[in-house]
């Protein structure tokens, strides 16, 4: 698995031969390292300046698509031009999209029936953060002792299990993170696939990405002859075909395209 700055100068050919490139990042994890409270993660001065610049050219269409609610990714990231996709794709906005995908609202009663189901069984748990960001639930667990991690999941579980016993949600994990999400046929992938329709001239896509729920996103860039960046130390599970050590590195690769 090549290091993408040990190759770089390949990668500046492939991106030299594409008329357009779509640059798609994660968020947290891949544009900011983790931190221990969500609202915390922001993006370091040189990362947002270089992805201000890079929204500014013709040659790059820029967007984030992250876990995180719409509307909380687009204050936390602010920069003008970008195109933004929240609840891994579920809603999104930019290139003239306003969309949320069609089915998904429908899931928002029983998304609320789990979070307080949640709120109320996991209230002694130490540093546990419960989020319903409306079109996904998401149970953080990152300042919570490492011996309730087994409880937390297994809880989440028990809470969602009549709605995912009927095929209505389904259970993703990721960093210290439980999601419950409408079992739909959606993620990153298929949203990265959509920017990619809406942009209308085939860009090169290219994905960074840390967690499980960029694995899609990774097999879709890739099915398109894109690059796939998975950002963190090395291992063998994921699909992606390079990698950076670090949300740092990401920040030189955004500076040497800003060069390009
Ligand atoms: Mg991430």
């Amino acid at each position: 698995m090549p290091h993408l700055l040990n190759i770089w100068p390949s990668v500046c050919r492939q991106l030299a031969s594409a008329p357009r490139v779509l640059l798609l990042f994660d968020y947290d994890g891949t544009l900011t390292p983790i931190v221990a409270r969500p609202e915390l993660a922001t993006l370091s001065d040189e990362t947002r300046r270089s992805l201000s610049a890079l929204a500014g050219m013709d040659r790059y269409v820029v967007g984030v698509v992250s876990g995180r609610a719409l509307a909380d990714l687009e204050v936390l990231v602010a920069i003008h031009g970008l195109v933004y996709a929240g609840n891994h794709g579920l809603e999104m906005r930019g290139l003239g999209m306003d969309f949320v995908h069609p089915e998904a609202p429908a899931f928002g009663a029983s998304l609320a029936e789990v979070t307080r189901l949640l709120e109320r069984e996991l209230m002694e748990v130490p540093g546990i953060l419960v989020d319903n960001k409306r079109l996904t639930l998401t149970v953080h667990f990152r300042n919570t002792p490492d011996s309730y991690g087994a409880l937390v999941d297994s809880t989440v579980v028990a809470a969602a299990a009549p709605y995912v016993d009927a095929g209505q949600l389904k259970i993703t994990r990721g960093k210290k993170v439980v999601e419950v999400r409408p079992n739909l046929d959606w993620g990153k992938g298929k949203a990265i696939e959509k920017i990619r329709e809406e942009c209308g001239d085939n860009p090169l896509p290219m994905f960074f990405g840390d967690d499980e729920t960029d694995e899609d996103g990774f097999v879709a860039v890739q099915d398109a002859g894109g690059l796939a960046v998975y950002v963190g130390p090395i291992r063998e599970r994921t699909l992606a075909l390079h990698h950076l050590d670090s949300p740092a590195e990401v920040g030189q690769v955004l500076a040497l395209l800003v060069q390009l």
